[in-house]
């Protein structure tokens, strides 16, 4: 089929008629494998970008509105396509008083970067985007506080960045409650 339509126009096509739903889509996967492939690489495509608006709307209200369930699931759920939000939800999930989880979903970052470097700077990405969009400053976040161990490190670093594996939720979770 592809043969008989340009790809841009395929892709326009499944995007205005996945509009109504994934499941308006299911006549294209049943045409065949090609259709069926293309409607799949649409649709994570579609999730990526749902998941991307979650995260910015997740953090925007986790930030200004303080904490909440509804948020919660909000990052959460764009966790799974979006490193930014993982690093969210992880430090939310500490700073709501879930330590244990939060410093899991925290640890699960450094399977998914080539190098701790690569995580800080995400950290940091985030820490900027909360700052640029402000916040009212009402430390929501402090009651909250889950009792974090003393890191290995003690949070002596002698080379750039100022931050280690071991002190990277602590350091995090006192940023961004700080910043809230
Ligand atoms: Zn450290």
């Amino acid at each position: 089929m592809s043969s008989y339509i340009p790809i841009p126009l395929v892709t326009e096509i499944l995007r205005r008629i996945g509009q109504y739903g994934f499941r308006e889509l299911g006549p294209f996967i049943a045409a065949g494998p090609v259709w069926a492939e293309m409607v799949f690489s649409y649709d994570v495509c579609l999730l990526a970008q749902n998941n991307t608006a979650k995260y910015v709307e997740g953090l925007r209200r986790a930030a200004q509105d303080g904490p909440s369930v509804e948020i919660l699931d909000m990052v959460g759920e764009a966790a799974v396509t979006n490193i930014h939000s993982r690093f969210a939800f992880g430090v939310l999930l500490v700073c709501c008083g879930s330590t244990n989880d939060g410093k899991r979903v925290l640890n699960t970052i450094f399977e998914k970067v080539p190098n701790f470097l690569e995580a800080v700077n995400i950290a940091e990405q985030v820490v900027a985007a909360i700052r640029d969009m402000g916040t009212p400053g009402r430390h929501t976040y402090r009651g909250f506080r889950g009792l974090i161990d003393i890191p290995e490190c003690r949070l002596i670093h002698h080379t750039a960045p100022d931050v280690c594996p071991s002190c990277f939720a602590l350091t995090y979770v006192f940023k961004i409650s700080d910043l809230c």
